[in-house]
């Protein structure tokens, strides 16, 4: 199993910000992910990184990325993929089999892994209307358990993982049969959509920055708080959409924080909303990102060790 000592991740993330990582590991199989993490206990584990803001002063402990373990299959309208393939890839392979109901993902670059954490969705489509079944590594017991859709507690952006401290080993979805062409054709749709509607990753960024309140809209709350506006240090609050930060190429992990919290001040402020993180951060924090982090961060259920 590949392992780097004292390894930059910056490149890795989405956000383009991060010091080093004392440990990486890469798994490339289940069996060998489980054996990393019977082994490093505590480590962090992330798929493709963008939905996760790392410190610029590194990470002193151990990261498990999954972006090795990108086997799927496919047998009639089921499907099984790994944690660490990266949707656009699964929904281009689906759509190719004439299968649909993984259109969404082709639009956005996490990794099924991540995806089932968060019950990412776009499009009118999420995780939780296709997912069947997964396998998962408890960490309280060291065991590996299948949990159906039933067992996942999916909601909006969150599931069973974000409770428990399960972390996704495969998933499996069921698919139904449609014309390839129409597959496709709602994808390029989706594509089209975020062409105009959301900065592509040549603009350093981890995708919406805040979850939307219950029947709310964090990007027009903010808009209407000013924060296109808003800039500090090396980052920005894209100026198409203010629920977007973009790293200039010389944002600090404390310059997006600071963002953060200005951001999420505007709209307490101006409409008495608490608006909920739904980045992860990752890493030592200095003492004032401890500080930002304790507010920012007061909601989370839990985060993972
Ligand atoms: C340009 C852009 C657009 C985006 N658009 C959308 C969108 O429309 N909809 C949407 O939902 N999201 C969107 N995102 C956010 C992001 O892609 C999703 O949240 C995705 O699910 C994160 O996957 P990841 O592998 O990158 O997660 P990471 O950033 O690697 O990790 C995120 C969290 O998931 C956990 N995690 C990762 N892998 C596992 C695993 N195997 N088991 C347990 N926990 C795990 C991590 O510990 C971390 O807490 C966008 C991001 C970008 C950059």
């Amino acid at each position: 199993m590949q392992v780097e000592e004292d390894f930059e991740v910056k490149k890795l993330t989405s956000f383009k910000v991060g010091g080093k990582v004392k440990r990486v590991i890469f798994p490339e199989s289940i069996a060998e992910f489980t054996e990393a993490l019977q082994r490093y206990p505590d480590a962090f584990v992330c798929g493709n990184m963008t939905n996760t803001l790392v410190s610029t002063d590194g990470f002193d402990g151990a990261l498990i990325l999954t972006t090795k373990m990108t086997n799927f299959t496919i047998e009639g309208t089921t499907v099984t993929a790994e944690c660490g393939l990266k949707g656009p890839k699964l929904s281009q392979a689906v759509a190719e089999k004439g299968l649909s109901g993984l259109e969404f993902m082709v639009a956005f670059p996490g990794s099924i892994g991540g995806e089932v954490f968060m019950n990412a969705g776009a499009h009118g489509q999420a995780i939780k209307d296709t997912f069947v079944k997964g396998q998962f590594y408890d960490r309280e017991t060291g065991n590996v358990v299948t949990l159906t859709n039933a067992e996942m507690d999916f909601s909006y952006r969150t599931s069973i993982c974000q409770k428990r401290n399960l972390v996704v080993l495969n998933a499996t979805f069921e698919l139904e049969n449609k014309s390839s062409d129409e597959i496709k054709s709602l994808m390029q749709e989706n594509l089209q959509f975020r062409h105009t509607h959301q900065p592509s990753l040549a603009l350093p960024n981890c995708g919406s920055v805040f979850r939307n309140p219950e029947n709310n809209s964090a990007g027009r709350l903010l808009e209407q708080s000013g924060a296109k506006e808003f800039r500090i240090g090396g980052a920005h609050v894209w100026e198409n959409h203010a629920n977007f930060i973009i790293n200039d190429g010389t944002a600090t992990s404390t310059d997006i924080l600071e963002l953060m919290l200005k951001m999420q001040n505007a709209v307490k402020e101006n409409f008495g909303i608490f608006i909920n993180l739904e980045v992860r951060y990752l890493g030592n924090k200095n003492k004032r990102e401890e500080e930002i982090c304790k507010i920012l961060y007061q909601n989370l259920i839990k985060t993972q060790k």
